[in-house]
């Protein structure tokens, strides 16, 4: 079913009624813990992080071995560093991750109903360069896995990749011009350049509830889903689920995707909300070959460059992707950054409310249950959370073995051994299926994994200990010949290929260019360090105070500003410009705005 809500009746909002309900219920949900209501997955709950696709007997002889870089971690960012490094002719590339094969999210992220949110066509990389297309306008994700681990063969990337290992130091040896490099495995590497690409959403967490490690039934993240107990796969047929009673924390992006299939083969599901997620139409459908058969080379760059327009309120011709986020973002909005015009204030507040108006009604249409339907709407702005999408979720409400179970803001009370409190009451489960997302632009090192010192010992988290300081957020002073892809002071945009890709063209640019020139370090100027970090501390205060108004999320650290990780902000100027800098930085020769220094001979083994 289609939910298309009309326009009616829309003018009859009462936006200053509206701006009171939005505060009541912010106000329910903050916490004096903030971020600190989450726990990584180690000690006790180190079971969580247990990898389900990968052999846990795998053992192999550690390495040493000197490599002109070292690239960590690959996901999209890694693949894409590869793939600019050998197109830039750097051979010597080597790869370390802690998963089992190549695809970060997509490697990771298994559960039933997986899709990309964005577009494929524009969202999975390379799609010319290795002749496949998405099957759909989003993809199931063993799709994308699959064309990661299809880059990774096309370009040779699998040839001295070390999987199943994790990085624990990289020290600087200003002596060598090498970053001296330790893993969890014993090996050694001595790399001359470190390319971190570590994800953005990568490391999984768990809610503080208290009892959780006591559930005597299974459990498990959404990242690391358990297929040997639930039968099935990505596409359903969970029929070891056919006699249980399953519940689900969390309703983000990966909850609205994973609960229509868990209502589908379980005995009963008892979903267990503490923000309702905005769920805008999805229509998904099938790639047409007609269309397929018209493309003209240069098209996904060309389409991409068509939603960064659209999604930044630049109407750049036809909307090529029409969907909900075009619809939304051709009309400029609170956080659309790279919007050419200035609008004002009060127009953007009540655009963002009559969108999420839309999206309340489209719950009085697909929900048979009036209290059920009240529970699932969301107040606040739209841009607070990651909007979500979906055609089923809503519907998965009517079904008789599905109970909602909101907690009004306050998130559950108890994990118990037998199964989840809410308000007092105790609900019975056999399984219990964490969604509740990732860590994110938290601290750099506690987000890697690692620990990081670069000239003099630094370490990253002392030389950032009163705010990040980066050159395009990828680079910082200090740190030689390290590369990071994170969301610190880095550009942003609703697809995170184009700025992925971007990233890494330039940075192999900067690696090509001095291994060429037999450079031993490069680092920002201290000039361009500063410039940029001024930039980001000049634009953040727009941003922040949209995002104060907010109810908590990891957008805003729960609800509460963090002294020190306040510099973390992105890029103000919005994704079309930062674009365009990084490309023009490595059209001019890369080495702008960096010091060079040393020889790096090539080191004999
Ligand atoms: P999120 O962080 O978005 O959601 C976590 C959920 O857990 C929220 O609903 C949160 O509630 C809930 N939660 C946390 N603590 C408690 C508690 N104590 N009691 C009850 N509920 C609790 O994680 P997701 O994995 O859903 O999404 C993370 C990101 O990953 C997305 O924003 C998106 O960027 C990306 N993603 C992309 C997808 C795609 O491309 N297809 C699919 C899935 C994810 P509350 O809202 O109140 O904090």
């Amino acid at each position: 079913m289609t939910l298309n809500p009309t326009s009616q009746g829309e003018t009859d909002i009462d936006f200053n009624e509206l701006a009171r309900k939005y505060a009541e219920e912010r106000a329910k949900r903050l916490r004096s813990d903030s971020i600190g209501q989450y726990q990584a997955l180690t000690g006790k709950l180190s079971m969580f992080a247990r990898d389900p696709n990968a052999d846990p007997d795998f053992t192999r002889k550690p390495v040493r071995r000197d490599s002109d870089v070292l690239v960590i971690g690959g996901g999209f960012g890694g693949l894409l560093a590869g793939v600019h490094l050998r197109e830039a002719g750097v051979e010597d590339v080597a790869f370390v991750d802690k998963a089992g094969d190549f695809g970060g999210t997509w490697y990771w992220n298994r559960y039933p109903g997986v899709r990309c949110d964005i577009e494929s066509y524009i969202y999975v990389p390379l799609l010319e360069e290795t002749g496949f297309i998405p099957t759909e306008k989003y993809a199931k994700g063993a799709e994308i896995f699959e064309q990661c681990q299809r880059i990774a063969r096309q370009w040779d990337l699998y040839k001295g990749a070390l999987f199943q290992t994790a990085v624990k130091d990289l020290i600087w040896n200003a002596d060598r011009q090498r970053w001296i490099v330790t893993t969890d495995r014993g090996d050694e590497f001595a790399a001359r350049f470190v390319v971190s690409c570590t994800g953005l959403l990568s490391s999984p967490k768990l809610p503080g509830i208290p009892g959780i490690e006591t559930f005597e039934g299974k459990s498990f993240h959404t990242s690391r889903w358990d297929y040997e107990y639930t039968g099935g796969d990505a596409d359903g047929n969970l029929t070891g689920l056919a006699d249980k009673k399953v519940g689900v924390i969390g309703t983000g992006s990966t909850g609205i995707q994973c609960v229509p299939p868990l209502a589908e083969w379980s005995k009963h599901l008892y979903v267990f909300q503490r923000t309702p997620c905005s769920v805008d139409q999805r229509g998904n459908r099938p790639t047409d070959p007609a269309w397929v058969a018209s493309l003209e080379p240069g098209w996904q760059e060309k389409r991409s460059w068509n939603f960064t327009y659209w999604t930044s309120g630049v109407r750049d011709g036809e909307d090529m992707i029409a969907d909900s986020w075009t619809n939304l973002l051709g009309e400029p909005t609170a956080l659309t950054g790279g919007a050419t015009e200035v609008v004002d204030p009060v127009a953007m507040q009540q655009a963002e409310m009559l969108k999420m108006e839309k999206v309340r009604r489209r719950i009085d249409l697909a929900v048979e249950d009036r209290a059920t339907a009240e529970a699932l709407k969301p107040y606040y702005n739209y841009f607070c959370k990651r909007p979500g999408f979906s055609d089923d979720y809503l519907q998965t409400y009517n079904r008789p073995n599905v109970t909602l179970v909101d907690t009004a803001g306050r998130g559950v009370e108890r994990i118990t051994p037998k199964g989840v409190v809410v308000a007092g009451k105790e609900y019975e489960l056999d399984c219990l299926v964490f969604a509740t997302g990732f860590d994110f632009m938290t601290e750099y090192t506690r987000e890697s994994g690692f620990h990081i010192a670069g000239r003099d010992g630094v370490s990253l988290d002392e030389h950032w200990a009163t705010g990040a300081r980066t050159l395009y957020g990828i680079m910082t002073r200090g740190f030689p010949n390290f590369f990071m892809m994170s969301l610190v002071q880095s550009g942003i945009a609703i697809n995170y290929m184009p700025i992925a890709d971007a990233q890494t063209a330039y940075i192999a640019e900067v690696i090509a260019k001095s291994l060429a020139g037999d450079i031993g370090s490069v680092e920002p100027s201290q000039a361009a360090e500063d410039a940029w970090v001024g930039e980001i501390l000049a634009g953040a205060p727009a941003r922040r105070a949209f995002l104060d108004s907010c109810t908590p999320s990891y957008f805003n650290y729960e609800g509460q500003r963090q002294k020190a990780l306040e510099s973390n902000e992105p890029y103000p100027g919005g994704a079309i410009k930062y674009l365009g800098l990084l490309d023009e930085q490595r059209a001019s020769g890369a080495l702008a705005n960096l010091e060079a220094a040393g020889r790096c001979e090539k080191v004999t083994e």
